[in-house]
C-alpha cells in the first residue's frame, strides 16, 4: 500500500562498523529532548503548510484519487525536519554539477565509446540493446543535435567510513521531484522561522533551492532557441497521468515533417521531456519504440536525447571509473579530479579478482543492472547467490550487470512523516544535486547547479526510492 509502515521494522543493527568506532561529534539536533507536544506542534504546522503550498501526491487508498484533479490526496512523506549536511561536502556537490553536466555533453558526442561500451551489456539486456539499436540509427543517419538540453540529477552519499562524498549514480532522464525538492526546503525553512529558537536551529542555514523555476527555465531556453513561437513543449508520460502524451499516442499522431518539425496532433513540437521512457515498462509494444524512434529522427530539442539517455547507464558509469577514460573526454585537469574525486568503487563482472571478493563479502557491494526507477539493485546474500548463479550459467548474462562498492553512510536519529503520523527512526541519507545544460551548437546558455533534493530512508531498507516506499523527501541543514 501507499502508507509504508516504519513500525513493523526494527532498525537493522549498524552494517556500518567503523561509526562505532569512529568519535561522533554531538548530534546538532538533540531528539530525546524534544518532548511529545512540542513534536506534535511541529508535525501540525507541516501538515498544514504541505497542504497549503501543494507539499502533496495522491492517496492510493482514494479510490478516484489520480482520476478527478483536486481529489483524493495526501501529504507527501517528509522528515519533519532538515538532515545536518557538512558545509564542504554540500560546496564540493554543487561545485562538481557543471563538471558532469558537461562531461555528459562530451559523452553524448562520442557515439563509439557509447557503442563500445555497451556491446557485451547489449547482448544481455534487452532493453539497453533497444535503445542502443536508436542510437545506432542516429549514428548512420549522421544525426546531429545542435540544441542540446540536459536535466540531470546526480545523487550522493556521504561515506562515513572514507569520510568521504561519492556518486551513487547519474540520472539523466526522468529525474524525479524538482518540483518536491523545492517544497521541502521551503517547509523547512518555514518550520525553522518558526520554531528555529526553540530548535537551536537557524532557518538561513537550509541552502535556497530553486529547482523547480532553474528547469522551468532551462526548458523555456531550449524552446526559445528552437525558434518557432507556434511550437509547444511536448511532456511525454506513463500512460496513466492526464493531460499530456504517451508514447502510445505519440505513435499514432506523430510525425517528422521534410524540415525535421515533429508534430503530434497536428502540432509542432520543440522541446520533447520525457517523464516516462526509462523502464521497460514504458514501452509494453512496438508502438512505444517507434514513437521514441520518430522523435529522435526529428529536429525538436529531447530532453533526454538517445546519447544523453545512454551516458547515463550505470555501464558507462563504471567504465567512466575505468583509468584514462575520464581523460578522454576532460582536458582540465582539475575536472578530472574534481569529477574522480566523487567515484566510488565499480567494476564489471568480468573482472575475476572482484567476483572472488564479492562472494565473500557480498555486504561490501551492490549489484546493479541497467534500469532506472529504483527496486532493481541487488544487496547483501542475493549479491553472492546471482554471481554464483552467473558463474554456474556462464559467460553472456553477466555483462548485464555491473558491481559497485557499497557505501556506508552515518545512521542518524530522524522524524519521518507519513500519512500524518510521525515516526522516530534510525535513517541515512542521499543528497541528489540537479544540474540543468543547455547549449546550441558552440553557445554554452547554460551550465549550473539548479538546486538539490535530499532522501531520507530508514537505515534497514536497501533502496531509497520515494515514490516506491522507502524514503521520505527531505533537505539540509549546513554544519
Ligand atoms: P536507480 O537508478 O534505480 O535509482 P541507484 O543506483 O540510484 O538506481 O540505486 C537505487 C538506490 O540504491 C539508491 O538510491 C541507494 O539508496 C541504493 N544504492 C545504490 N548504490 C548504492 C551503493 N553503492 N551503496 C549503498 N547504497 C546504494
Ligand atoms: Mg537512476
Ligand atoms: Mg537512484
Amino acid at each position: 500500500s501507499f502508507i509504508f509502515h516504519l513500525n513493523l521494522r526494527k532498525p537493522a543493527p549498524l552494517r556500518c562498523a567503523s561509526s562505532l568506532t569512529m568519535e561522533s561529534p554531538k548530534p546538532i539536533l538533540d531528539f530525546e529532548k524534544f518532548d511529545d507536544g512540542f513534536v506534535q506542534k511541529l508535525v501540525y504546522d507541516a501538515l498544514v503548510w504541505s497542504s497549503l503550498h501543494g507539499l502533496v501526491v495522491g492517496d492510493k487508498t482514494h479510490q478516484r484519487s489520480g482520476t478527478v484533479p483536486g481529489v483524493g490526496m495526501m501529504h507527501a512523506p517528509i522528515a519533519l525536519l532538515p538532515t545536518p549536511f557538512p558545509e564542504s561536502y554540500w560546496n564540493q556537490a554543487c561545485e562538481v554539477a557543471p563538471v558532469f553536466n558537461e562531461l555528459v555533453d562530451r559523452i553524448s558526442l562520442d557515439g563509439k565509446f557509447i557503442q563500445d561500451s555497451l556491446s557485451r551489456t547489449k547482448k544481455a539486456d534487452v532493453f539497453t540493446s533497444r535503445l542502443l539499436e536508436i542510437h545506432s540509427k542516429m549514428l548512420e543517419s549522421n544525426k546531429r543535435e545542435d540544441i542540446r538540453l540536459g536535466l540531470h540529477r546526480s545523487d550522493y552519499m556521504l561515506d562515513e567510513e572514507t569520510k568521504s562524498l561519492l556518486q551513487i549514480e547519474m540520472n539523466t532522464i526522468s529525474c524525479s521531484f524538482p518540483g518536491f525538492g523545492r517544497l521541502v526546503t521551503e517547509l523547512h525553512q518555514s518550520l525553522l522561522r518558526s520554531h528555529g529558537d526553540h530548535l537551536g536551529l537557524d532557518s538561513e542555514r537550509v541552502p535556497r533551492n530553486a529547482s523547480t523555476s532553474q528547469f522551468a527555465d532551462a526548458m523555456a531556453k531550449a524552446w526559445l532557441e528552437y525558434n518557432n513561437p507556434r511550437a509547444v513543449v511536448m511532456v511525454v508520460v506513463q500512460p496513466d497521468e492526464r493531460n499530456m502524451k504517451s508514447l502510445a499516442e505519440v505513435e499514432t499522431e506523430g510525425r517528422v515533417h521534410e524540415d525535421g518539425t515533429l508534430t503530434v496532433g497536428g502540432q509542432a513540437v520543440s522541446v520533447v521531456y520525457y517523464r516516462s521512457g526509462y523502464t521497460p515498462r514504458d514501452y509494453p509494444s512496438e508502438s512505444e519504440w517507434n514513437a521514441r524512434l520518430l522523435i529522435e529522427q526529428s529536429s525538436a530539442v529531447k530532453c533526454p536525447s538517445i546519447a544523453y539517455h545512454l551516458a547515463g547507464t550505470k555501464k558507462i558509469q563504471q567504465e567512466l571509473a575505468k583509468p584514462g577514460v575520464l581523460e578522454r573526454f576532460m582536458d582540465n585537469k582539475d575536472d578530472v579530479a574534481k569529477l574522480r574525486k566523487c567515484f566510488a568503487g565499480l567494476w564489471s563482472l568480468d573482472d575475476p579478482e572482484i567476483i572472488k571478493k564479492a562472494i565473500e563479502k557480498p555486504e561490501l557491494f551492490v549489484m546493479k543492472p541497467q534500469r532506472e526507477g529504483g527496486g532493481n539493485n541487488i544487496y547483501g546474500d542475493d549479491v553472492r547467490e546471482n554471481l554464483l548463479r552467473l558463474q554456474r550459467e556462464g559467460e553472456e548474462e553477466n555483462a548485464a550487470y555491473i558491481l559497485m562498492q557499497r557505501i556506508f553512510p552515518k545512521v542518524s536519529n530522524v522524524f519521518l512523516l507519513r500519512d500524518g503520523v510521525y515516526h522516530k527512526d534510525q535513517a541515512i541519507s542521499e543528497l541528489g544535486v540537479y544540474g540543468a545544460y543547455l547549449r546550441n551548437k558552440e553557445r554554452v546558455i547554460i551550465n549550473e547547479q539548479s538546486g538539490y533534493l535530499m532522501r531520507t530512508k530508514v537505515s534497514s531498507s536497501d533502496e531509497g526510492g520515494v515514490a516506491a516506499g522507502y524514503a521520505v523527501l527531505d533537505s539540509i541543514y549546513l554544519n
